[in-house]
């Protein structure tokens, strides 16, 4: 497996392979790699003769006061990983090598973007629009592979890629979580001992609306309650939303009668983690 910080090196390689007839797939990560990004290069290797992995912590979607300088980075770890799942190159590109002084272009989606996480950071989703299209135009690959754990990124990754005619489908992998339930995360490095315990609260509280679901409860309002009112009894937790939406447009649903996600943000300490499930009616 090769490490190359070079659009040219990689997008040629790529080329490449698809002259030879191989079909490649491709990962976007911000690295700091884990079982969950594991899963996706697992399945891109699977589906794929060639798997490349992006790694490249992208300034342009976080906040001013945001994680940007402290999110946790350790190119060694994730190169053996990525070796192991299957991967054929990893691209991890310097911020220079992605970014012109004078870089002026962005892709902007509206609407679904607007909601949930857009509202805490409205800035996110040009960010990471601008660099999977920027990615996607470097790593011409078959497939592209993301995470349910970002739901509103691959309903907004889908909806771009639809929008404006990207030649690559893209793949949804399920939420690969830790043993009490907690969705594996780069930022739950940053959480300290009792605040790891507190996140627990996330997943357990899903878990909840999921047993009311199964027993029939439809309301959405009343599922949005029970979860909020279980957050609360963690001190450490402070919500950020709670929702039931539409899983393609992001819009608040009162009723559940299709499909629907239910999408929480909650703030243990200075971590902010996300969570979420589809229900299938
Ligand atoms: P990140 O490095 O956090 O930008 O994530 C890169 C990709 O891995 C995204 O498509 C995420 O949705 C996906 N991902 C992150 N955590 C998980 C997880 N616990 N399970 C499945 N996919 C994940």
């Amino acid at each position: 497996m090769r490490v190359l910080n070079n659009i040219k090196e990689v997008r040629d390689q790529v080329k490449k392979w698809k002259y030879e007839g191989f079909t490649v797939g491709f990962v976007p990560t911000m690295g700091y790699l884990h079982e969950g990004h594991k899963s996706l290069i697992e399945r891109a290797f699977s589906e794929n003769d060639k798997v490349v992995v992006s790694i490249f912590v992208n300034p342009m979607q976080f906040g001013p006061k945001e994680d940007l300088s402290s999110y946790p980075r350790d190119l060694d770890a994730d190169s053996i990983l990525c070796g192991n799942a299957g991967a054929d190159i990893i691209f991890h590109p310097e911020d220079k090598e992605m970014y012109f002084e004078d870089f002026s272009t962005y892709v902007d989606i509206n609407g679904l973007t607007e909601e949930l996480c857009g509202k805490s950071r409205p800035i996110h989703f040009r960010g990471v629009c601008t660099v999977v299209s920027k990615l996607f135009n470097i790593v011409p690959a078959n497939r592209a592979y993301f995470g349910e754990k970002d739901a509103q990124q691959l309903a907004v990754i889908k909806r771009m890629v639809r929008d404006l005619n990207f030649d690559i489908e893209i793949i949804g992998c399920p939420i690969i979580r830790e043993e009490d339930g907690v969705a594996k995360s780069s930022r739950n490095t940053y959480l300290s001992e009792s605040e790891r315990k507190a996140a627990t609260i996330l997943s357990g509280s899903l878990e909840k609306a999921k047993d009311i679901l199964n027993m029939g409860e439809r309301n959405c309002e009343v599922i949005r309650k029970v979860i909020i009112d279980n957050i609360a009894k963690e001190k450490l937790a402070k919500i950020d939303y709670v929702q039931v939406v539409d899983g393609l447009s992001m819009k608040v649903v009162e009723k559940v009668n299709k499909s629907i996600l239910i999408a929480i943000a909650v703030n243990i300490g200075k971590t902010r983690l996300i969570d979420n499930f589809t229900f299938e009616v």
